[in-house]
Order: structure tokens, then C-alpha cells, then sequence
């Protein structure tokens, strides 16, 4: 490869992405990267925080190899800088000014810390995004939006953020509010003829931690005055965090607001697999002062599989048994005291990345051999990653495990083709509905 070559392999790169992804997301996340400098051996570019180095090897990690010249491992050859970001210093706000109105004092709860959470696969990207934002707020992605399913620890990262900041930088306001909250403060201020007091209020604000945005759809009177604050805290530099049960665009709220919402990291939780699940179980176990066996931490694991805090319900109910008995906790046992929070009929239906192999080779009319292969031909590239897209939807395990199932692939190219395949369907109805069928035929 000649020096030149290397220099344009990133332009390359950088127009062959251009066109494969969407415009808000090109301008988010590739559009601020700078090549620094290319030899026949590297490139070194600058990006703006390390989200965007993140983002670049768990989605392009394999295209980038195609563009650049290699490591020994097979790796592109890239070295990162991130670049120092100036920040305007913010004005302290002068507290004997402004004056503190009826605001609820959401206090943060103590069990809700960073040490507390458990990672896993499902929730590793969302939590170290909150915990750079904890640690450096304002400076790195504003605001964060962190969505995914009931019960899988938004709030539990929220309060993190929260108490991290009050420790680490004593200085900073902090407020967390749930959607609910934010709202009948805006009643009682409008009552008692505050608003403007309330608004000066949030607008001083450091950070801001908001939970559950998804109360605020169909509350069009206070849609209004909330984006208004959101912008103003925004414009100003100061950091806002966001849940949601939703992605920005599936909630029905103002263009202007899914715009805002959507300008800074959008992350997903998804339900945590087993073994994170089984950690979690003996975490919170172990600090009730209860010893469950793994075998039992894997049984219940196995039946509670969606929701972390049904997972603390039946632990707290264990925890309640064994002060009152003194049997041994074994299957039986557990599962008497469980048996009305365990779902369905038994564990979850153990899917095979065989059985999804098969079904996807039906439906699109190619090979299994040639699914798990390496041929590039469009036809089967894209019945691979549809397998790969269901697989991470329908099996409990780690993606690691799973990745390596299709023949030895890394579990970036696993999450590249799911996140290619969940863009797809949203806009081609033809592979949404052969997915759906996919789906089906193994469901059944
Ligand atoms: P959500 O806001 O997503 O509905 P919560 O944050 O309220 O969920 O979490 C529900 C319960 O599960 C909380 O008690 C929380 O501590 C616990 N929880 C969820 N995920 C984790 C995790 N990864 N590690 C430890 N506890 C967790
Ligand atoms: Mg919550």
C-alpha cells in the first residue's frame, strides 16, 4: 500500500459510510473525526471523546480493515487521539440569588450507585456512557438518552450519575426529577404564580436527570416549557440525561423535541443474559446477608429472565423464607416460594443459533454452509446478517458465544449486522416481513 493510498483508503471509508448511514448519525459521530496523519503502516485520527472510538470499532472495526492497512491481529491499524475539549467556564450560580421555589426534592437513592450495578454485555455501553458523563459532565455527550425495557436499571444509573456528581464535584447543581414530578411542579408554580421563579430555578442548574420521559407524551401544555428549559440548560453547556421506555423517534413528541433528544448519545439497554443475571442475583443477595447457592442463582436466573427487579423481588422473598425457616434451599424449595413470579411455563424456550441458521436458509433460499461461510455475494451477506440479527433478538447467551457459532466471527461483526438489519426493517417492508417469518417459524 503506498502512503497516498492509506490517505485515501480513510476518505474512502468515509464516503462508502456516508451513504450507508443515516444523515444525523454521519453527522454526530463521523463528520467531527480528523485524520491526523497516515503512514503505509497507520493512520492516527483525532475524534472528540472516546464514545466516538467506541462507536467506530464496535460498528466499523471490519470495514475499516477493508480501507486500512493492518495490525498482526488483522485489526486496522489505527491510532486515536481524543482531542482536549475547550469548555466555556461555567458561571457558578450565585445561590443568595436565586431564590430556591417548591421544586420536589427527589432525593437520590442510596442503593443506587455505580458500585452497585452490575455489568454485562447488555449494559456495558450504556454505563460506561454514564459514568463519563458522571465523571467529566457537560464535556462529553449532551444530552445522554439511555431507553430499553421496565425493570433494567435506568434509574438505578440515573441516581448513579446523581450521587457521583455530588461527590466528585461538589460544585455542580444537580437535580433529578421524574417526568411526573417536573410536571406538577409546573401546576403548583403556575397556582402560585412562581413559574418565573421555578424557571430561573432549573435554568441554573449543572446537571439535569431526568427520568421517564415517555409521561411527557400527550402533555402538550408542558411539552413546551420543558424543551424550552432542556434548550436553555443545553446551550449552555450543562449536562442532561434522559430515560425513556422508548427510542427518541417512537415517542410521540414534538419534531423539535426528538431533534434535541437525539443530538447526543442514544443508548439501549437490553435485558442482561444469564450470567450477568446470576452476578446480579449474588450481589444483591450477598448484601442482604443471604447465601444462595449458584446452582440455585442459575435456576432462578433461568426462569426470571426480562426484568432485573422481579429478580429482587424473588430474592427478597427468599431472603423473607429463610428467616422464618430453616430448611435448605434447594430447587424444590425455591421453586414453591417462586412459583407465581416465574414466567410462562418453565425457563425461556432455548433457542439454538442452529435452528435460526435453518429457518433464515428456508426463507431466503441460500445454504446453511453458505450462511456460516465467507462469501460476500448480496444475497447471502444479507441472509447472515439477518441470522446474526436473530440470534442476538432470540438467544439468552453472550454475544461472544453467540458470534462464534457463525463460524468464528468477533461479536462486532454480530452487532454490526444487528444494528445494519433493526436500521433495514425500519425502512424495507419485504425484509421486515421475511424477518417476521424467520421469526415465526422458529418460534413455533
Ligand atoms: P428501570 O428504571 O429501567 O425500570 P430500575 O433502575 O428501577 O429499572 O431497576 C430496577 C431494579 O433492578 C433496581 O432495584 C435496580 O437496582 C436493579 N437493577 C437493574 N439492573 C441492575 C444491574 N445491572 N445491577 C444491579 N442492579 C440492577
Ligand atoms: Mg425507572
Amino acid at each position: 500500500m503506498l502512503e497516498c493510498d492509506v490517505k485515501s483508503g480513510w476518505t474512502q471509508f468515509i464516503e462508502f459510510i456516508e451513504n450507508r448511514c443515516s444523515a444525523a448519525e454521519f453527522q454526530n459521530w463521523i463528520a467531527p473525526i480528523e485524520l491526523i496523519d497516515s503512514s503505509l503502516e497507520k493512520i492516527t485520527i483525532q475524534v472528540p471523546n472516546i464514545f466516538v472510538k467506541e462507536y467506530l470499532l464496535d460498528n466499523f472495526k471490519e470495514i475499516l480493515a477493508d480501507f486500512l492497512p493492518l495490525q498482526s491481529n488483522g485489526d486496522p491499524a489505527i491510532v486515536f487521539q481524543i482531542a482536549v475539549e475547550e469548555k466555556p467556564i461555567l458561571s457558578m450560580p450565585n445561590l443568595h440569588e436565586v431564590e430556591e421555589p417548591a421544586i420536589s426534592q427527589l432525593r437520590l437513592n442510596p442503593l443506587y450507585t455505580f458500585e452497585n450495578f452490575i455489568e454485562g454485555p447488555s449494559n456495558q455501553f450504556v454505563k460506561s456512557a454514564a459514568f463519563g458523563i458522571a465523571a467529566r459532565p457537560g464535556k462529553s455527550y449532551n444530552p445522554l438518552f439511555i431507553h430499553g425495557g421496565v425493570g433494567l436499571g435506568k434509574t438505578h444509573l440515573l441516581h448513579s450519575i446523581g450521587h457521583y456528581v455530588q461527590e466528585h464535584h461538589k460544585k455542580q447543581k444537580v437535580q433529578l426529577i421524574t417526568t411526573e414530578s417536573f410536571i406538577n411542579d409546573i401546576v403548583d408554580a403556575l397556582r402560585s404564580k412562581s413559574i418565573d421563579k421555578m424557571k430561573r430555578y432549573y435554568r441554573t442548574l449543572d446537571v439535569l436527570l431526568i427520568d421517564d420521559i415517555q409521561f411527557l407524551q400527550n402533555r402538550l401544555n408542558f411539552e413546551e416549557e420543558f424543551c424550552n428549559t432542556f434548550e436553555a440548560l443545553l446551550n449552555q453547556n450543562k449536562q442532561i440525561v434522559i430515560t425513556s421506555d422508548k427510542p427518541p423517534t417512537q415517542l410521540k413528541l414534538s419534531e423539535r423535541m426528538v431533534a434535541r433528544m437525539e443530538w447526543g448519545l442514544v443508548a439501549h439497554m437490553s435485558i442482561p443474559d444469564l450470567e450477568t443475571r446470576v452476578a446480579i442475583i449474588k450481589h444483591k443477595s450477598e448484601t442482604r446477608g443471604l447465601n444462595i447457592p449458584n446452582q440455585i442463582a442459575f435456576f432462578i436466573a433461568e426462569h426470571i429472565y426480562n426484568n432485573v427487579r422481579q429478580i429482587e423481588g424473588a430474592i427478597n422473598r427468599l431472603s423473607a423464607h429463610s428467616r422464618l425457616m430453616s430448611t435448605q434451599m434447594n430447587e424444590e424449595v425455591v421453586e414453591k416460594i417462586l412459583s407465581e413470579m416465574f414466567q410462562g411455563n418453565g425457563p425461556m424456550k432455548r433457542i439454538s443459533v442452529e435452528e435460526i441458521l435453518k429457518s433464515v436458509a428456508a426463507v431466503f433460499e441460500v445454504r446453511i454452509s453458505e450462511i456460516k461461510g465467507e462469501s460476500r455475494h448480496k444475497e447471502i451477506a444479507l441472509a447472515r446478517q439477518v441470522a446474526m440479527y436473530l440470534a442476538k433478538e432470540m438467544i439468552d447467551d453472550s454475544l461472544m458465544k453467540i458470534a462464534s457459532s457463525f463460524g468464528g466471527k468477533t461479536h462486532s461483526t454480530l452487532l454490526h449486522a444487528w444494528k445494519k438489519i433493526s436500521d433495514q426493517i425500519q425502512m424495507n417492508e419485504t425484509l421486515r416481513k421475511q424477518v417476521q417469518m424467520v421469526r415465526r417459524n422458529i418460534e413455533n
